[in-house]
Order: C-alpha cells, then structure tokens, then sequence
C-alpha cells in the first residue's frame, strides 16, 4: 500500500484558478498512489494585483485591532474573506447544490469569527489562545472548499478538521504535536475514510489541545502539519507544494538568479529553514527524520520541474559546491552582557539564558566571545526591550558594583547563513565567506558555527543585509 501526503499552500489556494491548478495535481497523484491525503493553508494571495491579502493575515489584524477597540475593521475582513472564499467556490465547483452548501458553511465560519471578534472587542484584550481560534479559520474554510473543487474533478475528497487528531501542547501561536494521542487519532480517523477511497483534506497549521481547545503550530505550520501526519499514517513520501520550483539557493526575492537544488539532506534543510528560508516551516523536518521520509518541494505552477528532494542520507546529496545555498534573517537584535566581573565567574551564562527564556524569548544563535569577558547572542528585534529590562534585573547588583556593564543591544542587525555538509570538513570555508564579505566592505559583527557544523552563520549591519546575501551567493557552484 502506498501513501502520499501532500501539502499545498496559501498561493496553491490563493483563487478559484489556482485551486482548480490544485485539483488537477491532486487527481493525477491519486492515479499513481493507492492512497493521497491532502494538507491545505489558508488562501493567500493570487496572482491578481487586485488581490490584497492573505487570508491568515487578515484575520488576525482584524482581531488584533478588534482588541484595540476598533469596531469596523472585522465587519470589513469579514465581507472581504466572504467575497475571497465565495469567488472560489463559484469558479471551482461544479455542482449547484454542492456550491450552495459549502456557501453556508463558509458563512458560518464567518459568522463565527465575527462573533469572536466582537468579544475580544469587549474585553479590550485578545489572548493567544483566542488568536488560534480566529487563525484557524482560514484553513477551515480553505479545505471545504479545496475538497469541493476535488470533487468536481471527479475524485471522493472529504475536508477534515485537524483538531480532531492533531493533539497538540497548550502553548498556543506555537503548539506542538503529542505524537502519541496524535497518531492514534489520525489513523483511527483517516485510515477508514482512505481505505473507502476517499482522499482527506486536512486543515494544516491547526491541532487542539488533550481537552480540545484549538491551537496553531505557528505562521507557515502547515508544512509541519503535513509532516506530522506523514509521521502519523508512515507516509511513502511528503509533497510539499509552493509557488516556486523548489528549494533555490537563496530568496528568490533577494537573488533573483537564485538556482533550485536538486538534492538536499534533511540536516542541510532544517539549518536552511531554521535561519530563515521560509519555504518550509522550521519544524518540517523533525518528524519525518524518524521513519526516513523523503520530502519533495514543488511548484504547483510548474509541476512537471522536479522540485528539491530532501532525504536522510548525505550520501544521497552529493553537491559539487560547498555552501549549497545562503539564507537570512532580518529584525534581529545582537545582545551583549560584559565585564570584568564575568571572568572566572561561574552561573553568568546560566543567569544570563535563564533570564532570556523568562521573557519567553528564544535564543537564534550564540556566539563565540571574541574576548573571554563577555557573552553574545542574537534574538528576535521585537523582543529586545522585555530581555534587556529582565537581563539589567538579573544582574542589578553585579551592575551596581561596575562588574557587568549596562547591557550593550545592536538593534539594527541581520543573520546571515552558509549552509552545506561539506562545511565544517573542508578548509577555507569560512575564510571565503570573510573575504567575500570583506571584498563588498561588508563588516561581520559575530560569527557562529551551526551545532549541526553544515552551517555557519554571521551577524551583519541590516542594511547590508541583502547585499551579504548576494555576496555568499556567489560562492555557491553553478
Ligand atoms: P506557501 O504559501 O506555499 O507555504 P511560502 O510563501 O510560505 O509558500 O514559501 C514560499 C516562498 O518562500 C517563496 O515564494 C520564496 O519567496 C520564499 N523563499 C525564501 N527563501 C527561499 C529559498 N531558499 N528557496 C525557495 N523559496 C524561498
Ligand atoms: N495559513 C498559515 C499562515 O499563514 C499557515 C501556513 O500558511 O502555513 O501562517
Ligand atoms: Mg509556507
């Protein structure tokens, strides 16, 4: 029996041409597997200039300024989200009365969010765990309507909703799977539906908690959704469908001559989504290291071009180039605690990181000390002001006798990042990059080598960011 996830996403959705794009895709895969479940985003933006929005997006600016009080903006998402998902269905489904139904229940979930919003208006605040309520509804109106639109190619499709099985932590806007209760539930609901000939469409970026309050797996999560039920039902094989062909070997957007890499490992991936590239989520990858799950990346645009493999075995990624491609971060703030009395003082870097995961921060990159007296990582701009505040707390004391110095931030800053497996055991590497950057004047602030050692990572000014990026690039090989 073989089993194919696929996933797509807000662009391979975006309107009624695309997802018609989809069907055709879903059709053909259902002819070369015994079995195809489907993941979907949310509509995101089409190729349209008219189209303005992505539906996620929308939702939550308009719960977000609902909080702030503002009455017209959600009653204004919701016509235009009521508009978006009723063009689609008028130009995918074939059947009156199918077109009617799924109406009504886009309808309903609008009727929903409105109602969620008026609340958040009246209390004047809007908590995570209502976020994911409200950010959940663009997927669940996405996979009605992408089964529908499967259906009218002739192909059995049913929507589900992945509360129902993927179980997930409480930690709401970044939920995580409980594998455990979720591969249970998945194949006690999938597995019958499959078996009938039915391809499921799933919702991605949603789960529930154990108690069944819905939650998210964080922006871009419906990659990961995809992975977590390829792990679930131990898929064959994971598509991952986008709008470009595949994994290139840097943004499309900053190198417009960026080139698709054919093969990658799962390592090589995970370094590449970790510092930035945001064609998978992150957390893609982990579940599907375990069952040995390949994973290929394609364009729903393009289908016939290959796309990016992902395997598990470096010997299946053979590259004639080292730094297979470059990646970036923007919005990040470098962080600094120095001093003389950090010398020989055991607990400051314990002090210092447990006072960063108090403000619920994570770290993206620590780097070495270019002088013994001082410790430097790198978190996310936006939450610079809560980590110096809790950092100065910590160490008040230690401050007030001159032995740490006031925390030192470099707001304005990017990471950029090198990743290829052969990194870490060829010479030269880094020093490449220096002198590429170096060639440009681009100075490097702070440097670090990936855990994983197929990356290394910098930390440059963000507005030379791009131009890093470019200069990295051209060390990859043609
Ligand atoms: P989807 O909605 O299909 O999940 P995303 O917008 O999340 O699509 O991800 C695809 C986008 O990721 C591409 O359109 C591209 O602009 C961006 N991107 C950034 N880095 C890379 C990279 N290295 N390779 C491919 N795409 C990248
Ligand atoms: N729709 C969600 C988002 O925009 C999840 C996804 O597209 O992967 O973040
Ligand atoms: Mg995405």
């Amino acid at each position: 029996m073989s089993l194919a996830v696929l996933k797509f996403g807000g662009t391979s959705v975006g309107d009624g041409a695309a997802i018609r794009q989809t069907a055709q895709i879903i059709r053909d895969a259902v002819t070369r597997w015994d079995h195809v479940v489907v993941v979907t985003s949310a509509m995101g933006k089409s190729a349209d200039p008219r189209d303005t929005f992505k539906v996620t997006d929308l939702l939550l600016n308009a719960a977000r300024s609902a909080a702030a009080g503002d009455s017209e903006s959600y009653p204004r998402a919701r016509r235009l989200l009521a508009d978006k998902h009723h063009a689609a269905i008028e130009a995918t489904i074939g059947n009156a009365d199918e077109r009617q139904r799924i109406g009504e229940e886009i309808d309903q979930l609008l009727s929903g969010f409105e109602m969620l919003c008026a609340s958040v208006r009246v209390l004047g605040e809007v908590t995570p765990r209502a976020l994911d309520a409200i950010a959940g509804l663009g997927e669940r109106m996405a996979a009605r309507i992408l089964a529908g639109a499967i259906r009218s190619v002739g192909v059995m499709a049913e929507p589900l909703d992945a509360t129902e099985f993927i179980i997930t932590t409480d930690r709401y806007q970044s939920a995580t799977p409980l594998m455990g209760p979720t591969r249970e539930r998945t194949i006690a609901r999938l597995m019958p539906l499959l078996q009938a000939g039915v391809t499921p469409v799933v919702t991605g970026f949603i789960g529930a908690t154990l108690s069944g309050v819905p939650t998210t797996l964080g922006r871009g999560g419906s990659d990961y959704s995809a992975s977590i039920v390829a792990a679930a039902l131990n898929a064959d094989e994971v598509y991952n469908y986008t709008d470009v062909d595949g994994v290139l070997t840097a943004d499309p957007r900053i190198v417009p001559d960026a080139r698709t890499i054919e093969v990658l490992t799962a390592q090589e991936m995970s370094e590449l989504a970790y510092f930035g590239a945001s064609v998978l989520h992150p957390m893609t990858i982990a579940p599907l290291v375990e069952r040995n799950i390949p994973l290929r990346v394609k364009n729903t645009f393009n289908p016939t071009h290959p796309g990016t493999l992902i395997v598990h075995r470096s010997d299946l990624a053979p590259s004639d180039s080292v730094i297979k491609a470059v990646t970036a971060i923007k919005d990040v703030s470098m962080m600094t605690v120095s001093g003389g009395g950090l010398k020989g003082v055991p607990g400051i870097a314990g002090r210092t990181f447990m006072a960063v995961a108090r403000t619920n921060t994570s770290v993206l990159m620590i780097s070495q000390a270019s002088a013994e007296q001082n410790i430097c990582f790198v978190i996310p701009k936006a939450a610079a002001p809560s980590v110096v505040a809790e950092l100065s707390a910590e160490f008040r004391q230690e401050m007030e006798h001159g032995e740490i110095n006031p925390i030192e931030t470099f707001d304005e800053a990017s990471i950029i990042t090198a990743v290829g497996m052969g990194i870490s055991e060829t010479p030269g590497v880094s020093g490449r990059v220096f002198s590429a950057l170096g060639a440009q004047k681009i100075n490097v602030f702070a440097i670090a080598q990936g855990s994983s050692e197929c990356a290394i990572s910098m930390i440059v000014a963000a507005d030379r960011c791009d131009e890093a990026v470019r200069a990295v690039h051209a060390l990859t090989k043609r």
